[in-house]
């Protein structure tokens, strides 16, 4: 059955699933949110896939979120005369600003900025971090270097250059044009690659002006610096362990997983867990054992989602992919030491802010777990902020976003437990919380009589007050 777990799955789409009949699978399998990625596709071949999902969900009277993750600052060399070379071990390797074909010899490597913060003795990775360049001297445009791990090299491969900082922006021209085009489409959230600092992160806030919230992905070191603040800054974050696990240690990745993941919960932030998460079903319709472990670790870790990305854009097996995550997610929230975990990681005495909505989400998910025959946690909201309080909780129970606003309600598709539900009137008239309620929980089917339910809201309403109502209904 589809939607019916606590934890969502994210499925990029591409060429193997941009169909009606492949999108209707995915969401049959089991997905919750679709990600178009900038990087690959073009304008027209998105707003065909946009205009065709928010048909099919319609159809379907299924909420799906849409994600726009824009392609960022990713850097790359340039070509190669014959398409690829071999590095070997111990060779000499020059980068430089030269608009020529490259050779054994070197490669151009287009961006002045590298040039410019580059020191004798840093190390750059080239092709997925595959191969390691150490840099023997340099100015501000070229670099020469000594191939420390060689390896085949073909051209417009990834650069990347941990732990140095870049004095570049994390949003390019062409991610400034499809951030438009995409905004215009009306997704519901935007990912911003490479994200550096918080102030990255401030801009790009600027520029989007709340017509969609805002996923941080972290794979830069620097990120992770400021890992408080970026959490802070940040509507949701993803856990991009694909260029995470090229600037970072690959054992030090598992570790940043966990510790992201608390921090975002601990700010009551929505957390994606993101890349090669079923990696070997790009080509084979089962996975590995390793990586169903996987999947299941984000689960009891309780990130909010976990995303495909090539098994569903690329892959042979995209409908396969989505329902091996999706039985796997059902097995881990059967395990009843899910909650046990989820209940056990709370991180109370961190709160943020220790205010009243603080106490109150917190009290919303005591008063599920203390009273019994409690059949969900209806949430008023208008910006979207008391549902998310209350999902922090991990409550052992559906949770249900009413709101005024079709957009924030879309957003919900990547937030733990939570549907988002729309409903205009009672916002304008909400005169009698307990009615109001008892309606919508009812007419939802959330809950049957003789059941209670939780309800939290923030008052005034519609002035998007703090989370400062709890209340608990019996039906
Ligand atoms: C990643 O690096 O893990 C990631 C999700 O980003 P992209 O797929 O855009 O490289």
């Amino acid at each position: 059955m589809p939607q019916n777990t606590r934890t969502k799955i994210i499925a990029t789409i591409g060429p193997s699933t941009a169909t009606r009949e492949k999108l209707e699978q995915l969401i049959d399998a089991g997905a919750d949110a679709f990600r178009f990625n900038f990087s690959h596709g073009t304008h027209a071949e998105h707003k065909e896939r946009y205009k065709l999902v928010r048909k099919i969900s319609k159809e379907k009277n299924v909420r799906i979120s849409v994600l726009a993750d824009l392609q960022g600052p990713k850097l790359r060399v340039g070509e190669f005369k014959n398409g690829s070379i071999v590095l070997a071990k111990g060779a000499k390797f020059v980068l430089d600003m030269k608009p020529i074909l490259g050779s054994q010899e070197r490669v151009t490597l287009p961006h002045p900025e590298i040039f410019k913060a580059l020191k004798v003795g840093d190390i750059l990775l080239l092709n997925d971090g595959n191969i390691r360049l150490k840099v023997d001297a340099c100015d501000k445009k070229h670099a020469e270097t000594t191939v420390l791990v060689g390896g085949p090299l073909s051209s417009h491969k990834g650069v990347n250059l941990p732990n140095i900082h870049l004095p570049i922006s994390a949003l390019t021209e062409k991610d400034k044009e499809d951030l438009e085009f995409a905004l215009k489409l009306g997704v519901d959230w935007v990912c911003l690659s490479f994200v550096q600092k918080v102030a990255d992160v401030k801009m790009a806030k600027e520029i989007i002006k709340g017509r969609a919230w805002i996923i941080s992905k972290l794979e830069k070191p620097s990120a992770v610096e400021e890992l408080e603040d970026i959490v802070g800054e940040s509507d949701a974050i993803m856990v991009a362990r694909g260029d995470l696990g090229v600037e970072c240690p690959l054992p030090t990745v598992p570790v940043l997983q966990k510790k992201i993941v608390s921090v975002c919960r601990k700010h009551a932030k929505p957390v994606i867990v993101a890349t090669q998460m079923l990696e070997s079903m790009i080509n084979a319709p089962t996975p590995t054992r390793a990586e169903i472990s996987d999947v299941a670790a984000a689960v009891y870790d309780g990130a909010d989602t976990v995303m495909l990305s090539a098994e569903t854009a690329a892959g042979q097996y995209p409908i396969e992919a989505v329902s091996m995550m999706h039985q796997t997610i059902e097995e881990v929230e059967k395990d009843p030491l899910f909650y046990h975990f989820m209940h056990s990681s709370r991180i109370r005495s961190e709160f943020i802010n220790s205010d009243e909505a603080d106490a109150i989400s917190c009290a919303a998910g005591d008063m599920t777990t203390e009273l019994r025959n409690v059949a969900a946690v209806v949430t008023f909201t208008t910006s979207g902020a008391t549902t998310l309080l209350t999902a922090r909780e991990r409550p052992d129970l559906p949770i249900l976003a009413v709101t005024p606003d079709e957009e924030v309600a879309n957003r919900m598709g990547i937030v733990w437990g939570t549907r988002g539900y729309v409903n205009k009137g009672v916002f304008k008239n909400f005169n009698n919380v307990e009615s109001i309620s008892r309606k919508i929980a009812l007419e939802t089917g959330i809950a049957k009589i003789g059941q209670y339910i939780v309800v939290t809201a923030g008052f005034p309403l519609l002035k998007g007050g703090k989370t400062n109502l709890l209340h608990i209904i019996k039906l």
